[in-house]
């Protein structure tokens, strides 16, 4: 049996290419694109509303699915190493025979996209993200370069 489960999961991005992230200080919500995430030029992410650089901005909804998948995907290694055994005993004195597994969980559909949030530019970086409209009309912290955009309309 193999000792390491590798799967990837897929985080949606929106019909724009962003992906949805939460900040673990303050549960605000937000949207990058991954290019920028991954960037080099991208020291680190802060939250747009509180400004604090988390370790983690992975959403309630991703954990939830990542958790699913990784369930189900170790009970069909399971299940398939057990059908193994139960073919190599099979007609033997001492017989295993697989039993019913329980069925796989569900896996929660992920929401991609929350339309409160609205498509910003910052003026120190150009970069685009999604925040809150709130943000948005306001003052926002850019998460990729932590400068302060003040909305001036
Ligand atoms: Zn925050
Ligand atoms: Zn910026």
């Amino acid at each position: 049996m193999a000792d390491e489960l590798n799967f990837a999961i897929e985080i949606p991005c929106d019909g724009d290419g962003f992906v949805l992230l939460q900040c673990s200080q303050c549960g605000e919500l937000f949207k990058l694109r991954p290019d920028d995430c991954e960037s080099d030029e991208v020291a680190e992410i802060c939250c747009p509303s509180c400004g604090i650089a988390s370790d983690s901005y992975v959403t309630d909804d991703v954990l939830e699915f990542a958790m699913a998948v990784a369930k189900n995907e170790a009970f069909s290694v399971l299940r398939k190493e057990m059908k193994e055994l139960e073919r190599k005993t099979k007609g033997r004195a001492v017989s295993f025979k697989a039993g019913n597994f329980p069925k796989p969980d569900d896996v929660p559909v992920l929401q991609p996209s929350i339309d409160t949030l609205a498509v910003a530019t910052c003026t120190h970086c150009r970069r685009q993200m999604k925040v809150s409209l709130l943000l948005s009309m306001s003052v926002f912290v850019c998460p990729l370069c932590g400068v302060s955009n003040f909305n001036d309309r």
